[in-house]
């Protein structure tokens, strides 16, 4: 199975609905690679309203959260059915910064791909390492220690559903980007422990995207690497010239 080329839009808790409403209207209006899968994950507020604009057919809507249970006295949470109501088809499940601020542990974060899975919803699940991990050389076990846990609870066939990304910790909103190589490297040994764990037709289709400050400069090389399918892109992505030539990147 031929894995999608996908350039994911994490807008975090940026723009408020009218702006976020003309950042995608003005995406719209570029060029865009169609053979690009392109998916915008918006602050809640704006997941609906994102919905009903005219985009292109490869153009689907995200949310950057859900909670796992489907509905009930947890004041402030959205369940997949939500987001599902509001038009998303995707959903970022383990960015570091829900890792880190809001304490969600690999078992949580295994679970909430499952209930997203459950709602047809297709979890981006993010994995990735702090730079004290990336000088100790341990890069590599940690992350895959850290799919390991979560993907634990979930059967052959709902990872094989998984979009993965990989982000070093170190790299996000940093204006550092791992090389090629070192991006290289990691997607790789994903695609391993995913063939060794689930055999290599499931290892080949999931697409794995690299995130850590990409760039319209620096797109290019690092989705030209074998193992890397795309991206998932923060700050760039809120510049719609910006982001459109990074989907234009592959
Ligand atoms: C992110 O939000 O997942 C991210 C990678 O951010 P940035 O591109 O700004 O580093």
């Amino acid at each position: 199975m031929k894995r999608k080329n996908i350039a994911a839009a994490n807008w975090k808790m940026n723009t408020t609905v009218q702006e976020g409403i003309k950042l995608l209207e003005d995406l719209c209006q570029q060029s865009l690679n169609s053979e690009t899968q392109v998916v915008i994950c918006a602050p809640a507020t704006h997941l609906h309203g994102l919905g009903l604009i005219e985009s292109p057919a490869n153009v689907a809507i995200g949310g950057q959260n859900m909670y796992t249970k489907e509905k009930g006295a947890y004041t402030g949470e959205i369940s997949g059915s939500m987001l599902v109501s509001a038009g998303v088809s995707y959903v970022v499940v383990g960015h570091s910064e829900r890792r880190s601020y809001f304490a969600e542990s690999n078992d949580f974060l295994g679970e909430k791909a499952k209930s997203a899975l459950a709602h047809g919803l297709t979890p981006i699940f993010c994995c990735g390492e702090g730079l004290e991990i990336r000088k100790a050389g341990n890069h590599v076990s940690h992350v895959i220690a850290q799919l390991k846990a979560s993907f634990a609870l979930l059967s052959d066939e709902e990872v094989a559903q998984l979009v993965i990304a990989y982000e070093p910790i170190w790299a996000i909103g940093t204006g550092e980007t791992a090389s090629p190589e070192q991006a290289q490297e990691m997607h790789a040994a994903i695609r391993a422990f995913l063939t060794e764990a689930y055999g290599s037709e499931t290892a080949e289709g999931i697409s794995i995207l690299y995130g850590g400050s990409v760039k319209p400069a620096n797109a290019k090389e690092i989705f030209g690497q074998a193992d890397v399918d795309g991206g998932l892109v923060g700050g760039a992505s809120l510049d719609p010239e910006g982001f459109a030539a990074i989907i234009n990147s592959f």
